[in-house]
């Protein structure tokens, strides 16, 4: 069986994740790194959330350290950049890094990210980012009706459902939920 740590953003995008890796014959690991996530409250609901899926899909989770200030720091002179814009990519990056960094440490085989599956976020950028790490699978959970998939899994779960993207600058008015 093939080994895979799958960097987790929120439950639902994981809930369809899982399912189509382990089809696909993976030995799924989730890894809780998400320091882009603003305020501690909304991280602590997301990570709630992801523990909950855990238990229901048998599925080891690792959580990473929250550190805000930190990644603050990565995006510096880019907080006014719109959603999909370099403030993104510099995010992507950050926790595509720390991913890669922890799935080299621990010996696993193969990465990849729950990202790919917003319709909010440009794969390509993420792609980009991932192919400079040997580890890297570009998985786009966009495909085979992912969004959708993911959306009746939260339901049927009852996962926490986000009303913005993740940081302190992509905060929105109250409008439907992203997933
Ligand atoms: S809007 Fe989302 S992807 Fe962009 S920087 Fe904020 S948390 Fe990261």
């Amino acid at each position: 069986m093939k080994t895979l740590l799958l960097h987790t953003c929120c439950a639902p995008c994981a809930a369809h994740a899982i399912e189509r890796m382990r089809a696909e014959g993976y030995v799924v690991t989730l890894y809780f790194s998400n320091s882009n996530i603003a305020p501690a409250e909304e991280y602590e609901q997301r990570l709630l959330s992801v523990r909950f899926l855990a238990e229901q899909t048998g599925a080891v989770l690792i959580e990473d350290a929250y550190a805000h200030d930190l990644w603050l720091a990565h995006v510096q002179g880019l907080e006014g950049e719109p959603e999909k814009g370099r403030r993104c990519h510099k995010c992507f990056e950050y926790n595509l890094e720390r991913t890669a960094r922890y799935a080299d440490e621990k010996g696993f085989e193969y990465f990849t990210t729950t990202l790919t599956i917003s319709p909010h976020k440009i794969a390509r950028d993420i792609f980009h980012i991932g192919s400079t790490y040997p580890k890297y699978l570009p998985v786009d959970f966009k495909k085979q009706d992912g969004f959708k998939h993911s959306m009746a899994h939260a339901k049927e779960w009852k996962l926490y459902r986000q009303q913005y993207c993740g940081c302190e600058f992509s905060i929105l008015p109250p409008r439907v939920s992203r997933g």
